[in-house]
């Protein structure tokens, strides 16, 4: 870390970088969520939410990049073995052994919500102590507040043509 950014630094870096670190495996396996999830879904809407859920994973893959930069600018040690993830994340990978969209939805819908938790921590927990991991959380919050609400919108389109389907059938 540079002797000016470390003096400006005005909390426990080493906390930071746990915190980090944590996000970082959190981005990984959200990624890998999507990725697979996108690849194995069927039913309603598939090849929209599909597209979209790549478009997501992709994202993930920047916020990690972000992520692990401002760890080794903050002189931290990045995870560097994926048994780690696992270990270090809070929110947990969820095999997706059930390929309906619902589903594969609502795996990506928990993750985003533990996401949104995660960054409003570090959000918090930066405060006006650290100006540029402070900006780095609010911007990766917008992100996952953006992908939940995707997610949560396919939701109300499915709850819908699942209650269509129901009055035509009476
Ligand atoms: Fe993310
Ligand atoms: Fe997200
Ligand atoms: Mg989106």
């Amino acid at each position: 870390m540079g002797k000016k950014s470390k003096e400006i630094a005005n909390l426990d870096v080493d906390q930071l970088i746990e915190m980090l670190n944590a996000a970082l495996a959190e981005e990984w396996l959200a990624y890998y969520q999507y990725w697979i999830g996108a690849r194995l879904m069927e039913g309603p809407m598939r090849s929209e939410i599909q597209t979209e859920l790549l478009v997501h994973a992709t994202e993930e893959l920047g916020h990690a990049e972000l992520v692990v930069t401002r760890i080794i600018q903050l002189g931290g040690t990045p995870l560097l073995d994926p048994a780690m993830w696992a270990e270090k994340a809070r929110c947990a990978y969820e095999s997706p052994t059930d390929p309906y969209v619902e589903n594969i939805l609502l795996q990506n819908l928990s993750g985003e919500r533990c996401a949104i938790q995660r960054y409003d921590e570090i959000a918090e927990f930066t405060r006006g102590k650290d100006h540029s991991t402070h900006q780095m959380a609010i911007n990766i919050l917008n992100d996952e507040i953006e992908h939940e609400d995707d997610i949560e919108g396919w939701l109300r389109d499915l709850e819908r043509l699942k209650e269509d389907y129901a009055k035509l059938r009476v």
